[in-house]
């Protein structure tokens, strides 16, 4: 989803004028596009922020005008710090959550205008901007045209997310789901493909979730699939709870989409995901495999895997083991259990040890490395 939207915010600011650079030391802006869904991702953005730090100080640079780089924080951190970032990182210019980056040329606009800087008596800029109470995204922004990738483009269908898993972050950050009209998905799809892009990913936080009038997401693959000029697409993420078996019979029955499915498990315990407030047991997720197999024999199929959840006994840690090598799945992205401000699961008592977390992670990863390297022999 960021690099969709860090495309986003390229195209807009190119449709102003500004160039993308390749060297650092050669831009006059510099935008963080953040992720908050794991402080891991957080870290790394304020530590990235502290090489400017020194540079920017108000002491070193008095002048306006030699305050280069103006730095953006952008994205999730921005909803989830606001005007909070500048007190930690008084080098940031601006701040902009997600739902308000249609703003960004203005800020930037703004920001480098020198009148509109001033020096208060404690020597610091009063020229900080912060856009973090938009709730819906303008649908011009996806229609800029630009694309990184010259054959490849990610569509967003949905933003947001109202699943209120209790570990998540994204509905607090991004807001409760919001879909976007299928028209304007198809006109940015037949726009890429006369672009030249053949391979087309469309992604939302929960695309089962998908609804726009009449059209839910199996209706709206079947108006992707006769696209002319498009080759293939596929879609991400898919939410177990949310899927139907119509949905498999179109991944099957339509020729141009990739067989391929990625299906966050998250946890092979019952006790864990009902914790995690996921919303589907361990049978009725492995159910959903066989169905899809059984529709699809060829299908590949990846999943998202947390340990160390608050709770997670070492019973339920082997539930999850279990459930990897019934599945097999064909790769999977896995998490140590981050704790994340605001949400349910960060005021669950019996938080795991970092130390027990880490040891189940390399086991998770160790047991998925064993079983894709044995899948990959067999094939
Ligand atoms: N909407 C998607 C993806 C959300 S974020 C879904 O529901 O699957 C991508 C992945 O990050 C999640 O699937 C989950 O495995 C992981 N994740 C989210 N919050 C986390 C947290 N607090 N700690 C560790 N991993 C987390
Ligand atoms: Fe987060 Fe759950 Fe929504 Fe995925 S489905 S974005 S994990 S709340």
């Amino acid at each position: 989803m960021n690099v969709r939207d860090s495309e986003v915010i390229t195209g807009l600011l190119m449709r102003q004028d500004y160039q993308a650079v390749t060297e650092e030391v050669e831009a006059d802006i510099i935008i963080y596009n953040t992720c908050s869904v794991r402080q891991h991702a957080e870290d790394k953005v304020w530590s990235e922020l502290g090489r400017f730090r020194e540079r920017k100080s108000p002491s070193r640079t008095p002048n306006p005008e030699s305050r280069k780089p103006i730095i953006g924080l952008v994205g999730c951190m921005a909803q989830n710090y606001k005007d909070e970032i500048f007190k930690r990182a008084p080098q940031v210019d601006f701040v902009v959550g997600p739902s308000d980056i249609h703003k960004i040329p203005g800020i930037i606009e703004k920001v480098t205008k020198p009148q509109g800087h001033r020096v208060t008596s404690r020597g610091l800029f009063e020229s900080k901007i912060w856009e973090t109470d938009g709730n819906i995204r303008l649908d011009d922004i996806y229609h800029t045209g630009f694309y990184k990738d010259k054959n490849h483009a990610y569509t967003v269908i949905s933003e947001g997310c109202s699943n209120f898993c209790s570990y998540c972050v994204v509905p607090y950050v991004r807001g409760e789901l919001k879909n976007r009209n299928y028209k304007d998905i198809i006109k940015e799809i037949e726009g890429a493909v006369d672009k030249g892009i053949t391979n087309i990913t469309l992604l939302g936080q929960n695309v089962c979730a998908y609804q726009y009038g009449d059209v839910n997401l199996v209706k709206l693959l079947k108006l992707v699939n006769p696209v002319k000029g498009l080759k293939e697409f596929s879609f991400v993420t898919s939410h177990p709870k949310d899927t139907v078996v119509d949905l498999f019979r179109a991944m099957r029955d339509l020729e141009k989409i990739k067989k391929y499915l990625h299906l966050p498990v998250q946890s092979g315990s019952n006790r864990i995901l009902k914790d995690m407030n996921r919303g589907y047991t361990r049978e009725e997720y492995l159910k959903i495999i066989d169905k899809v197999r059984s529709l699809i024999p060829r299908i590949s199929i990846t999943t998202d895997i947390i340990v160390g959840f608050p709770g997670e006994r070492e019973e339920d840690f082997v539930d999850t083991l279990s459930l990897m090598e019934e599945v097999r799945f064909a790769s999977a992205y896995m998490f140590k259990y981050s704790s994340r401000p605001g949400t349910l699961a960060e005021r669950m008592l019996d938080q795991i040890p970092e130390e027990i977390k880490l040891k189940r992670l390399h086991k998770v990863i160790d047991l998925q490395r064993k079983m894709a390297t044995a899948g990959a022999a067999k094939r």
